[in-house]
């Protein structure tokens, strides 16, 4: 496979004018996404290589894609929104070691990559884990660390996270999640059943037990338990 990429394969030229990031932009930003930094790193990172070939001339569209195996990567505002929750406002007190849940085509872990110091993302369809695996490598993301593996249980070699993003629907949030948050982290989960109605939940470790605060009604792909191997 082809290690690098090219200034063209990167800018997308033609169906991806800087033009339609900005307007994407603008989108977000009007849809009450405040953090300069989060609306810069969506800005430049290049959403087109993420979707699958056919759907790369929407990507700088506020939808959610397929990528493959029933899965989608998630509509732009909601990943800016998950992002900026996750960081907090105080900048004295920003994650450096965070958890993904549902690593899929990468697109949240990279977005991420860029605003913490490592991101560990766990993915539980293989194909999807060693596809994602060959972009991170090409576009030389060095501090997204992926493993394929059932992301209920976490990843407790690198536990305690400063934050954990899940980007699947359970429907009760996992005990084990919950215990691989430091006290003070915060973690951003889609909770409820498909079926239903998904409270988007920010979840906050304290010293003596955990506190949430309901963001909104999303609409994820369901936490599903094991893992599959093609
Ligand atoms: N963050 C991804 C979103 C992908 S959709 C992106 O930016 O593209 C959610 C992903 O969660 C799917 O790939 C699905 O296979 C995965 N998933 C669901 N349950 C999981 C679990 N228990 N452990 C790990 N991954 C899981």
């Amino acid at each position: 496979m082809n290690t690098h990429l090219s200034r063209e394969d990167l800018l997308g030229i033609g169906m991806t004018s800087q033009r339609r990031r900005d307007q994407l932009i603008e989108k977000l930003r009007s849809a009450g996404v405040c953090d300069d930094e989060v609306l810069q790193v969506i800005r430049n990172m290049p959403r087109h290589l993420f979707v699958d070939e056919a759907m790369s001339n929407r990507a700088y569209e506020n939808c959610a894609l397929p990528i493959g195996y029933g899965q989608t990567i998630s509509q732009p505002l909601i990943v800016a929104r998950m992002t900026q929750a996750l960081l907090g406002s105080d900048p004295a007190r920003r994650p450096k070691k965070l958890l993904e849940v549902g690593t899929g085509s990468g697109y949240q872990a990279a977005i991420l990559s860029l605003l913490v110091d490592e991101v560990y993302s766990v993915e539980r369809i293989y194909e999807l884990y060693t596809r994602t695996r060959g972009l991170c490598r090409r576009l030389q993301f060095s501090n997204i660390h992926l493993k394929h593996a059932d992301g209920g249980w976490g990843w407790p070699e690198h536990a305690p996270f400063d934050a954990i993003i899940v980007t699947a629907a359970p429907e009760e949030v996992p005990q084990e999640l919950l215990s691989q948050l430091k006290p003070g982290g915060r973690m951003v989960i889609p909770v409820g059943r498909m079926d239903n109605v998904q409270r988007l939940m920010l979840i906050e470790r304290t010293q003596s037990g955990y506190e949430a605060e309901e963001l909104e009604a999303v609409s994820f792909v369901p936490f599903l338990s094991g893992r599959v191997n093609q």
